[in-house]
């Protein structure tokens, strides 16, 4: 495992930051070790040399919306979504929250170089209520047992499908009533595990905040009132700005048969940049969330945090969101003294200039380089 020195700004937080840090046996340290006095060139005999690195280090990524084991056709076999877990991994990506999988996919965590996984289990919803073949679908009356059947499989957080279209209505519809939604969420809440839901359509906020959901997911049909109320409920939204970008397709699919819906999509489509910095003037805590493995491509992260800044979040705003406030709100440590060495560093400052996050030059999970530019590591 390398010992390596890092130089330039290693930032911890929006509060914190250090000139330099090593990396030895796995962990991060801003203490200067014993053997470091042997200096670069490495002159004591057991042990490897430091090897320098310099730039603007940041806690390792955090895409809290991403599905490891789906793509557009739903399951993937387990080399695919190692592949995934690979792609987002070489993007920055060193925390993955799973927002849903159709597939058991622990085995991703027993790869050391690949990224902690989250998992929420498989995301729960209904038949001809969601998308075919991504989530477990069950029967209203279900829910419960099943919120905590999920609840027990994975790591702490389950999925919940909250509104999608209804063919009958023509228009999205929430999928649960309130009381059942209340009660899962609470069953949840006494194993000691969260839970997040999908929810485009303003009608399911206040029973999903009524019921202590734990985070929001798109948060395209939020009103005003439901923002502050979730503000003051500590719950983040995940905008999932490269997912919103697709309701003008899915309005235009729809149009002919089903223009409530369109208009609806349509609307919030035109209105998709307002409504994150709506979320911003809040008060809400933001978070970053690619929304990969369904139509959206794995390592995507700087692209969805590009669109953060589009919308109107400074950039240092949007790189906390993707990095140490992720990690916070998951109970998962960044770059404080001891722990493990999960960075990403940049030639360029990302909380100056947010394209900053498409060029990592050096990526440490677990203490080890696990990708560097053009070494093709
Ligand atoms: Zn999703």
């Amino acid at each position: 495992m390398a010992r390596l020195h890092l130089t330039g700004t290693v930032v911890v937080d929006a509060a914190t930051q250090h000139d330099e840090a090593w990396v030895e046996d796995g962990h991060i340290t801003f203490t200067r070790p014993v053997t470091a006095d042997a200096g670069a060139s490495g002159t004591t005999t057991q042990n490897e040399p430091w090897v320098e690195i310099s730039g603007v280090a940041i806690p390792g990524l955090v895409d809290v919306h991403c599905h490891v084991g789906l793509d557009s056709g739903g399951a993937v076999d387990p080399e695919l979504a190692l592949k995934q877990a690979t792609v987002d991994r070489d993007a920055g990506t060193l925390l993955i929250r799973d927002a849903g999988s159709p597939i058991d996919n622990s085995f991703v965590q027993a790869h050391e170089d690949l990224p902690r996984l989250i998992r929420a289990g498989r995301f729960i919803a209904r038949p001809k209520r969601y998308l075919r073949g991504y989530g477990r679908e069950i029967e209203v009356e279900d829910l419960v047992r099943v919120v905590v059947e999920e609840a027990k499989r994975g790591d702490g957080w389950v999925k919940i499908i909250s509104d999608w279209i209804d063919r009958d209505t023509g228009d999205l519809e929430p999928l649960w009533p309130a009381d059942l939604l209340a009660e899962a969420i609470a069953a949840a809440h006494a194993l000691g595990v969260r839970v997040t839901a999908h929810t485009f359509a303003t009608e399911s906020i206040d029973p999903l905040l009524d019921a202590r959901i734990d985070c929001i997911e798109h948060g395209t049909g939020m009103t005003r009132g439901q923002m502050e109320r979730a503000a003051a409920a500590g719950v983040p939204v995940v905008p999932t700005l490269l997912q919103v970008a697709n309701f003008e397709n899915y309005a235009a699919q729809g149009r002919a048969k089903f223009p409530a819906y369109a208009e609806r999509m349509q609307r919030m489509y035109d209105n998709r940049f307002a409504q994150v910095r709506a979320f911003r003037d809040a008060g809400l805590t933001l978070l970053v969330g690619t929304d990969a493995g369904g139509t959206i491509g794995h390592g995507a992260i700087a692209e969805e945090a590009e669109l953060m800044v589009e919308a109107g979040i400074p950039a240092a705003e949007v790189v906390a969101a993707a990095s140490w406030s992720a990690r916070h709100f998951l109970g998962a440590r960044g770059l404080t003294e001891g722990a493990s060495a999960d960075l990403v560093i940049y030639p360029r400052d990302p909380r100056r200039d947010i394209t900053a996050l498409r060029e990592p030059a050096t990526i440490v999970l677990r203490g080890s380089v696990v990708a560097s530019a053009g070494s093709g590591a």
